[in-house]
């Protein structure tokens, strides 16, 4: 308590997060900016407001997109102060059951949950397909207008294996790492899950995709339930074995951000991991180097907030678009996309206000692929430009990066390899 009192202190209340927080820029109301947050807190921590629904609302509203953090003169960790916020809230309100059931029962059961996700493929064949995206949408739900991409039929842990020798002499080679997944590059886009070990491989890295990893927990703790996350982090962070491995890779830059920032927090042995944890653009960069031709496609990028504003990486992603196209910086590249997680299903006007900015800005570039480096994005990136009836390419720039390395190139893949290739043509 006495460390958020502290960290409430710093606010100036200068309005400086005013000119980036996007969910007033949307709304224009002061209660949705970092300044009106703080102010809430305040009251509610020194006893003259307390908790209510209301209340609630405006602090469950932030998107953690961490941009005020970015551009605050005073150094207001807002991530933290919501944080605190969202644990205070759900102490004094609760849970709603069916959240507290998936985060304390269902995530932490692989099996379990693998069974939820097959249910909900199953009732996902009657949806409506889109026309310009390989995409359904939900007729009943938000509005009739939320485009869904499909659950893969066969998750990237159940696909992919869990040992991978590095085959290529490219790169610094002779590295281990364990590979995180997170629920949607597992659940949803294996494919990502699987160039992004071809890459490692490809490189000569040795890989190990440890079959029990978990959620990262990041939706636990966005709504406060900090003994469900604790949990889930301390089984990732035995299945993941930092300290013999020279490195943990991501393809999701909100797993990524939670692991290097929150799993600390929530648990002190969860230091190295923190310290070995890379996105796999900045893997890329730090460790193996560039090996591919750029194909002739003009590409554009987008800057996951988690990424460029939580993490601090911005060029190693846009390295390797330019490396691998006709590469052109559209307008505004880390505004955010409006998807802030259940945020743009609970508001789903104020993210389609964010994503309409977003998909006019690909529009302007003329790019026939939109890359990005978190699935989430891709999921909202995908949504909207359906909307939109735009058929620009979205890809994860490790697919990108794939792509230009295999392409025009006599190499032959490794038997592993072709198998891993073969998931990213199942449905
Ligand atoms: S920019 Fe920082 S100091 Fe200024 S109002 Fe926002 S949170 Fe407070
Ligand atoms: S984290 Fe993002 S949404 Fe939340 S207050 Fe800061 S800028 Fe606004």
């Amino acid at each position: 308590m006495k460390d958020i009192r502290e960290e409430l202190l710093r606010c100036a209340r200068c309005g400086k997060c005013r000119s980036v927080c996007p969910t007033f820029l949307v709304t224009r109301d002061e209660t949705k900016v970092a300044r009106g947050r703080v102010t809430l807190l305040e009251a509610i921590v020194q006893g003259k407001a307390v908790p209510t629904r209301y209340a609630r609302e405006i602090l469950m509203s932030c998107y953690r997109c961490m941009r005020c953090v970015d551009a605050c003169p005073s150094g207001v960790r807002m991530d933290r102060v919501i944080q605190h916020a969202r644990e205070m809230i759900a102490k004094e309100m609760g849970i709603n059951r069916l959240a507290r059931f998936m985060f304390r029962r269902v995530l932490p059961r692989r099996r379990l949950y693998d069974r939820f996700v097959r249910a909900a493929r199953l009732m996902q064949r009657v949806l409506p397909k889109s026309s310009s995206q390989p995409l359904r949408h939900l007729p009943l739900l938000y509005r009739g207008r939320r485009y869904v991409p499909r659950i893969a039929r066969r998750s990237a842990l159940q696909a992919l294996p869990e040992l991978l020798k590095g085959r290529g002499n490219e790169g610094r080679g002779n590295m281990k790492v364990s590979v995180f997944a997170g629920c949607l590059l597992n659940y949803v886009y294996p494919e990502i899950a699987a160039s992004l070990m071809r890459v490692l491989q490809l490189h000569g890295v040795d890989i190990i995709f440890p079959k029990s990893q978990l959620c990262c927990g990041a939706p636990v703790l966005a709504y406060g339930d900090v003994e469900a996350a604790r949990t889930i982090a301390r089984r990732n962070v035995e299945c993941l074995e930092a300290d013999k491995v020279d490195a943990i890779v991501f393809g999701c830059a909100s797993c990524s951000l939670t692991m290097k920032n929150d799993y600390p927090v929530l648990l002190p042995e969860a230091k190295v991991l923190a310290e070995k944890a890379y996105d796999i653009s900045e893997f890329v960069d730090k460790f193996l180097g560039y090996s591919n031709l750029p194909l002739n496609q003009v590409v554009t990028y987008h800057d996951p907030c988690h990424l460029r504003w939580g993490q601090g990486v911005a060029e190693p992603p846009r390295k390797i678009a330019r490396q691998s196209g006709r590469y052109i910086e559209m307008e505004n590249a880390g505004a955010c996309c409006g998807l802030g997680g259940s945020f743009s299903l609970t508001h789903y006007d104020v993210s389609c206000t964010l994503g309409e900015a977003k998909a006019e800005a690909i529009r302007a570039t003329g790019a026939e692929v939109v890359a990005t480096a978190c699935p989430g994005c891709i999921l909202q990136l995908q949504d909207q430009l359906a909307r939109k009836g735009m058929s620009t390419r979205v890809m994860h720039v490790v697919q990108l990066y794939e792509r230009s390395y295999l392409e025009g190139r006599v190499h032959p893949l490794p038997a592993e390899s072709a198998a891993i290739s073969e998931i990213a043509h199942v449905e």
